[in-house]
């Protein structure tokens, strides 16, 4: 079997809805689709929850704006009437009653639970409109089978018990296409979680780790991975081909094009991943496996934005790297703050990571009840993986580098300015 996964770009609207459905018309193989909400549905929901949270009764026009989104779809889709648009107003008065009552419990609890509708919308739809093309796909509440633990807005996946539901539901003796929701997943009390922004390439590797899929496609609308965003350098090309360890390198520096933990399920189980332009299928797109067999090296060039530099001492003057570091690592680990570098002296260390308030101010005001902190805000952290002289000028000039980092595979700087880069 395989697994696809369409992500909210190529589910934007009815014409990509069209275009899925000719994707997996043409698939011979049993076949999981994981879809993300529409468009920008999850941005315009975390929307609607901040206005909901702060008593705004506005956020009801900002939900009626994403209504009026989803059934313009589905009337493109169904001109002459579908029990689809019931589904959809079914699922809407849900959420409208969620948001009637008082808030239950803290921020991420409401977000998941308010934001997740965007993947039940998505593929309330989708399944629709495959059953109207003739492709009769399962629709699965992945929320019931893809089970979490209950940190919610980065719930993490509990394997044993999630393997055995999902091996169970997804059966293909029983039916060879299924459609389900990315990003989401449930507790065993039946409320819903999020997996992280982008979480729909994670759930498509979980999917294909515990079916043993042949392989994963993401659909996306850019022809493969890029050695760069393009927009940020406009001679990005394509790569052909990038091993596992490369991708989770280049996730974890923060390129965006896949969510940093979508490789470990797949590498777990050897599972090649492509990714591949819905706009042209049949081209080859990029191939993330073990080993690559092409040797040609490109320097890879990732910026993770909106960074926090933070120098930590202890107040005593002792050693940093002795029990020093285990605590202030858990101090970050407590916070719920990952940590994007570390570079460490004999008594200080500095600490890069997501400028993310107000959880690095209560980071902030841990530390300094034992350490000595500073920081520096409005920084980025500029990689280069497989650099070359001509590419570090590149990135770093017009800039003042804060802190350097190099092994004999990759760069790394953090610095200061957001001056847009000159192609060369
Ligand atoms: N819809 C979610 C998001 O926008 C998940 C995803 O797209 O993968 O983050
Ligand atoms: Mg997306």
């Amino acid at each position: 079997m395989k697994v696809f996964k369409f992500g909210g770009a190529s589910v934007k609207g009815a014409e990509g809805i069209k275009n899925l459905a000719k994707i997996v018309s043409q698939e011979k193989e049993n076949l999981v689709i994981v879809v993300s909400a529409f468009g920008k549905t999850t941005n315009a929901l975390e929307k609607v929850l901040k206005l909901w949270l702060a008593g705004e009764k506005s956020y009801k026009e900002h939900l009626e704006n994403i209504y009026s989104y989803h059934s313009g779809v589905v009337e493109e889709l169904f001109p002459s009437g579908n029990s689809v648009g019931n589904k959809i107003d079914k699922s809407f008065t849900k959420l409208k009653e969620y948001l009637q009552s008082e808030k239950k419990s803290e921020y991420d609890f409401e977000y998941d639970q308010v934001v997740s509708f965007g993947e039940i919308w998505s593929t309330i739809i989708i399944a629709g409109y495959l059953r109207k093309t003739g492709l009769n796909a399962e629709w699965i509440d992945i929320r019931k089978n893809l089970l979490t633990d209950n940190r919610y807005r980065d719930a993490n996946v509990l394997w044993s018990e999630s393997t055995d539901r999902i091996k169970a539901v997804f059966d293909f003796k029983k039916t060879p296409l299924y459609l389900t929701q990315g990003f989401i997943g449930g507790t065993a009390d039946g409320n819903s979680t999020t997996l992280g922004r982008e979480g729909s390439d994670y759930t498509a590797a979980i999917l294909a780790n515990m079916l043993d899929a042949e392989c994963v496609i993401f659909w996306k609308d850019v022809p493969g991975l890029l050695n760069a965003d393009p927009k940020w350098l406009n001679d990005a090309c394509k790569l052909e081909e990038m091993s596992y360890r490369e991708a989770v390198e280049m996730t974890f520096s923060g390129a965006k094009v896949i969510h940093p933990k979508t490789i470990k399920p797949l590498q777990n189980k050897n599972i090649p991943l492509f990714v591949k332009s819905f706009l042209a299928p049949d081209e080859k797109g990029t191939m993330v496996i073990a080993e690559p067999t092409l040797k040609k090296i490109i320097s890879v060039f990732i910026k993770k934005e909106n960074q926090i530099l933070i120098s930590i001492l202890p107040k005593d003057f002792s050693f940093v790297m002795s029990d020093n570091l285990s605590r202030i690592f858990h101090t970050f680990i407590m916070h719920g703050i990952k940590v994007n570098l570390v570079e460490a002296s004999a008594v200080s260390i500095d600490v890069c990571v997501d400028d993310e308030r107000p959880k690095v101010e209560s980071l902030l005001i841990d530390l300094k009840a034992e350490y000595s902190a500073f920081y520096n805000e409005n920084v980025e952290m500029l990689s280069i993986r497989h650099y070359t002289p001509e590419a570090i000028a590149r990135i770093t000039a017009d800039r003042e580098i804060l802190l350097e980092q190099r092994t004999r595979s990759a760069v790394r700087f953090v610095v200061r300015g957001i001056a847009s880069l000159r192609s060369q």
